[in-house]
Parts: C-alpha cells; sequence; structure tokens
C-alpha cells in the first residue's frame, strides 16, 4: 500500500496541533509535530534539544539540517509504516524539497494540503491565551512576534508550492474546533 502524507499549513494559533491530534485516530496515521520533538528533546536534555531551543527561545527556525534529519529518523519509525500527518513541517521550501526526496525514498507521497487558515488578529488573541494557558517559553510578546515574521517570510511561500501542485485545500480555521474538524476530515478524505 503506498503512504499517505498529509501537511498540515497554518500560522502559529491556526490549530494545527489541536487538529493533528484529533485526526490521529481516525486516520490511523500517527502526528509528526517538529515542534513537539524538539520540545520533548529537550525534556530529555539531548543534545539535540539544547540546540534546538536556544532557536525556539527565539522564535526563529532550528537549522534545516538537524530539523530535517530529526524528521527522517521519525518517519522511519515502525508506527508511520501507512504514512503520517505532518503538524510544522516543512517550514520553508528547502524542507519541502527534502520532503519529496524523503518520500520518494519511503515509497509515498503528499495526498493533500489542508490549509487551516485564521486571521491575524485572531491569531495573536490566541496565542496570548495560550500563553497565559500553558506558559510555553516561546509564546512571550516578543517571540509570538518573530514566529509571526519567519512564518510570513519563509512558510507562506509554501502555500504555493502546494497550490502549483494542486495539493492546496483552504480551510476556515475560524470556525469551532468541531467544525473546522468536520472540513478537515471531509478534505482528507476525498483525497486520494
Ligand atoms: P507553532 O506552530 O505554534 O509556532 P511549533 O510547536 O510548531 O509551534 O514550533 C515551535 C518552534 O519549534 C518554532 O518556532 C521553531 O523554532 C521550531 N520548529 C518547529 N518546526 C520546525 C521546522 N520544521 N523547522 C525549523 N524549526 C522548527
Amino acid at each position: 500500500m503506498e503512504k499517505r502524507y498529509i501537511v498540515l499549513m497554518g500560522a502559529p494559533g491556526a490549530g494545527k496541533g489541536t487538529q493533528a491530534k484529533r485526526l490521529q485516530d481516525a486516520l490511523g496515521l500517527p502526528q509528526v509535530a517538529t515542534g513537539d520533538l524538539f520540545r520533548y528533546n529537550l525534556k530529555q536534555k539531548t543534545e539535540l534539544g539544547i540546540l534546538a531551543n536556544k532557536y525556539m527561545d527565539a522564535g526563529e527556525l532550528v537549522p534545516d539540517s538537524v530539523t530535517i534529519a530529526m524528521v527522517q529518523e521519525r518517519l522511519a519509525q515502525t508506527d508511520c509504516a501507512n504514512g503520517a500527518i505532518l503538524d510544522g513541517f516543512p517550514r520553508n521550501p528547502l524542507q519541502a524539497e527534502a520532503l519529496d526526496d524523503l518520500l520518494e525514498e519511503l515509497g509515498g507521497r503528499v495526498v493533500v494540503v489542508p490549509y487551516i487558515h485564521v486571521n491575524q488578529e485572531e491569531l495573536v488573541r490566541r496565542l496570548i491565551k495560550r500563553a497565559e494557558l500553558e506558559g510555553r517559553a516561546d509564546d512571550n510578546e516578543e517571540t509570538v512576534r518573530t514566529r509571526m515574521r519567519v512564518y510570513q517570510e519563509q512558510t507562506e511561500p509554501l502555500l504555493t508550492y502546494y497550490r502549483d501542485k494542486g495539493l492546496l485545500v483552504e480551510i476556515n480555521g475560524q470556525q469551532a474546533i468541531d467544525d473546522v474538524y468536520a472540513d478537515l476530515h471531509q478534505v482528507i478524505q476525498r483525497a486520494a
């Protein structure tokens, strides 16, 4: 069976993580979230985690070589035998091309790229609220601003990359969580 990969796109605060967690069970595919992998590594105090943390705290991207190697290793694990839901990767054009190469090696492809769209004002409101609730170190005001800028400069070009491949489908992220989920699920089921 061909492996199926779903790339979830959306700005910080768009709700990718929330939705990816719910989609895992329904699709039988694991969520592979680079941010979570970095945070896990930091908790375990691995060399990778300590290196990544410097960039995360600043709101910048962790260097591509490190990120791509980590994803490559994760996608080779047995729970990813049928594919995965990618959350937070790729985040720039170089990562997107690396992913294409990697998936070719693994015998799979990106089947659909749902783009969860939320307007800027609402994103900022959500991230501030998340900072209060979860206390994530990179949810302070200055880092949030940097992450937004990094998203606009480096990640947004990927929308064009995937739109040109006919894979991008926009989802309205400003609905109730259940409604966003219903739209996502439908879009993914329809994809080949
Ligand atoms: P959010 O989507 O809310 O910004 P994440 O948990 O996905 O949060 O990412 C947090 C941080 O982890 C990013 O600001 C960045 O430093 C790092 N990171 C996550 N994914 C990548 C990636 N694909 N490439 C480089 N850095 C990444």
